[in-house]
Parts: structure tokens; sequence; C-alpha cells
């Protein structure tokens, strides 16, 4: 931690592995990688999150809860710019030495390793963060969704899109017809993915292997793809050491079965740390109205082969989906699944308020049915009943989180 004063006040700079934050003048705080790329700004009460697709969010918490709005390309345009017009300002006043060191002085590396960054954010104005942005278009396919521990993971996709496309309120591949990479094509997708990131590669902690289902990849294809990915960006294989900590994925419950819990012993000895699934309920009659390619059963049998070789799991639920028609069903079944999987410390449990997704069959379906929408008192006495059924008194539980898809930037 850096800090010093100007003529305008008190500014702290924290170089980290991966990220510069600066705190200006005990108002601003601004985040950037180490390649200079904007990743937040808390600008007075809101804070602003940037994705890699030069989206930006702005976040306010208001006394009615946290409000989420998608900036426009005209404010993106003036909020980037801005920024960096106050980053050159900065960095030219601290290249000429106008200001006195509060903490003592860093050496002269970290220092330097500051301006550097300093200066290539300075330079990532509106257009030059648009072209880094397209050139992100150039080395991914959208990246639809990640689980809420992953949003800075790195991203690498050994397949493109969903295997099945069906449940009815899932629009997160429909775009994209699925497929497996080659080993050649994962290996040029992987360098092309350490060019891309650059300097900012060590922002990212962990490996997200995607997209929706690459574990459904068959073992002999998978290990040859881990072991590629292993050498172009090494793992770590346990607490200390250099490397990324862990590789973590998605699973659905149907394909998951077709991997025994020897299979999964030997992806976890490749670095596996987590796998998620997409359980959505434990209500069978739920469950095929949504059109999920599994059983509950399947996705219990799916979780003990995880558990049982040694896997964190993360479990998704989600809140308010089936409406009034199935909303009672649903938290009796869910619970009765979820308190059967052998969850415990480590493992997580998602609860996800269901959004609607325009497109997706899943309304006119519910309309077809007369299903009523929860209204969000319902829905947080849903949330409610279900972490009040995982609560360990021990301690030993699953931890239960919230999980906002309206919040997913990359
Ligand atoms: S919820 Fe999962 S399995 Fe279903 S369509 Fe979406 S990505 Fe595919």
């Amino acid at each position: 931690m850096m800090r010093l004063e100007t003529a305008e006040g008190w500014i702290t700079l924290n170089l980290q592995r991966g990220a510069l934050s600066l705190h200006l003048y005990g108002q601003d705080v601004l985040a950037y990688d180490r390649a200079g790329r904007l990743w937040s700004a808390a600008l007075g009460e809101i804070t602003y999150r940037r994705g890699l697709d030069n989206r930006v969010q702005a976040i306010q918490a208001t006394p009615e809860g946290t409000r989420r709005r998608w900036l426009t390309r005209e404010e993106i345009r003036r909020l980037e710019d801005e920024l960096a017009s106050r980053l050159r300002t900065l960095g030219g006043l601290l290249a000429g030495g106008a200001f006195r060191w509060i903490t003592p002085p860093p050496d002269e590396r970290t220092w330097q390793e500051a301006l550097s960054v300093l200066d290539r954010a300075s330079r990532m104005d509106f257009e030059a963060l648009e072209a880094d942005a397209q050139r992100f278009a150039e080395v991914y396919a959208p990246i639809g969704i990640l689980p809420p521990d992953q949003y800075l993971s790195l991203v690498v996709q050994a397949t493109l899109g969903c295997p099945f496309n069906t449940c009815t309120f899932c629009g997160f591949y429909r775009a994209v017809p699925f497929r497996v990479r080659s080993p050649e094509d994962f290996e040029a997708h992987l360098r092309a993915i350490r060019a891309f990131f650059g300097h900012g590669l060590w922002m990212r902690r962990t490996i997200f292997l995607g997209s929706a289902n690459a574990l459904a990849i068959p073992m002999p294809r998978l290990i040859s793809l881990l072991e590629r990915l292993r050498r172009i960006f090494p793992v770590r294989t346990d607490r200390e050491g250099e490397g990324f900590a862990g590789i973590y994925a998605f699973l659905d419950g149907f394909t998951g079965l077709k991997k025994t819990i020897g299979d999964y012993e030997q992806l976890r000895a490749l670095g596996l740390r987590r796998v998620y699934i997409g359980l959505e309920s434990g209500h069978e009659p739920l469950l095929r109205f949504l059109q999920k390619p599994a059983t509950a059963e399947q996705m219990m049998e799916t979780v003990g082969r995880l558990k049982a070789a040694g896997l964190p799991v993360g479990v998704i639920v989600m809140i308010g989906i089936g409406g009034d028609r199935f909303a009672e069903g649903h938290v009796r079944d869910t619970l009765a699944v979820l308190q059967t999987m052998p969850l415990g410390r480590g493992d997580l449990v998602y609860l996800s308020d269901f959004v609607e997704i325009p497109g997706t069959p899943y309304r006119a379906r519910a309309e077809a049915l007369g299903i009523r929408p929860l209204s969000p008192i319902e829905r947080r006495a849903q949330a409610e009943a279900l972490r009040a059924g995982l609560r360990h008194s021990d301690g030993e539980g699953p931890r239960v989180a919230p999980y906002a898809i309206e919040a997913f930037l990359y």
C-alpha cells in the first residue's frame, strides 16, 4: 500500500499481483487490471463495473435494495474518457514528483510498475477500450453466465454452447450451436487468450472451463484438453506455489452420470476444484415443466459421485420459478433433495432469483397453464424457507448464497 499527498489531497495506490487500485482524495476508488483496463470505479454513491465487452453497469444501494442499470454507449464514452483524462493528469503529477510520501516510499521497481499500469490505464479511453472489446470478441464466443464466485476466473472455452438447449427458462446459449473444440483449436484459443489478457492475466485467480457443460466431454478428449490447458496456464495442485488456484466448471446431472467416481478423481488430480450443477428444483413435475434434461434423482446421483471423488460442488436452485402452481412442491422437494445430497462445508447452494429472459418459451408455457408469478414477498419467503431448512447448528452445512444473474459481467 502506497500513500502520498498531493496539492489536491491524499492518494492511496495498491499494486497487487494482478491489479492496481487507486483511492483518490478520500472519495473515488478506481480499479484496473495490470494491462490498464478499467475494472470498476466507485464514484460517490454509484459503483460502475466494466466488462471486457465494454458494457458498463451502474450499481447503487437504495433503501429499496440494490439498483442496477446498464449505461448507454454515450454514458460509457463520457465515463471512460473522463477517467482516462484524470489518470493522465495524475500520472503527470506523480512522474514529476509533485507529492510527498505519507507511507515509506516503495522500492523503485514497485513504483515504476505502478506508474506503468497508471500510464497504460490513462491511454485506455473509450476508443481504446472499444478496440480492446473487439479483440475480446474475436477470442471468445459470448460468455453466457458464470457462478458468482467465478466472475474473476479466466474463462477458457473447451466447448461452445449447450448440448441440450431444452430448458424453457434459459436463453444463454440458444444462438450458439454446441461444439467441442479439437485439441489444436483449443490450444490456439488458449494462446489467443494469453495474448489478449497480457499484463492483466494475473487478476484472474482460477480457471473456468466453459461453456455450459464442458465436463460432458468424454474422458480421453477431456484429459487431452486439460493437459494442453495446464501447459499454457499452470494450475497449482496445492495451496502453495505458482499458477492458477484450480479449475471450475458447470455440469448437468444427466451427462454427469456418464463419468465414474474414478473419472472424477482423475479430474481432481488434474486440478478440478469445484463443479456447479443447475438443480433448479427438486420437484419432479416442475423439472419436467421446465424441460430440464435430468431428473432430480440423476442430479443427486451425479452430486454423490462428485462428492465421493472428493470434489466440492455448487448447487444452483431457482427462487420463484414455476410461480404459484409449483411453489409448495418446489420448496418441499428441493429441500428434501438438498438434505439428501452429501453437502457440507466447502459446498455451496446458490439461490438464484428467477429472471425471465426475453425470447425464451417459459412465459408462454406458464401463461398457458394459468401460472401466476410469485410476488417479491412470496419469493423472499421461499428463499427463507430453503435457507432455514439448510441451516446446520454445528456450522457443518453448505454455504447458502444469493445468485443474481443480472449482476453477471465478465
Ligand atoms: S439451463 Fe443449462 S442445460 Fe439447460 S439449456 Fe441452459 S445451459 Fe443448457
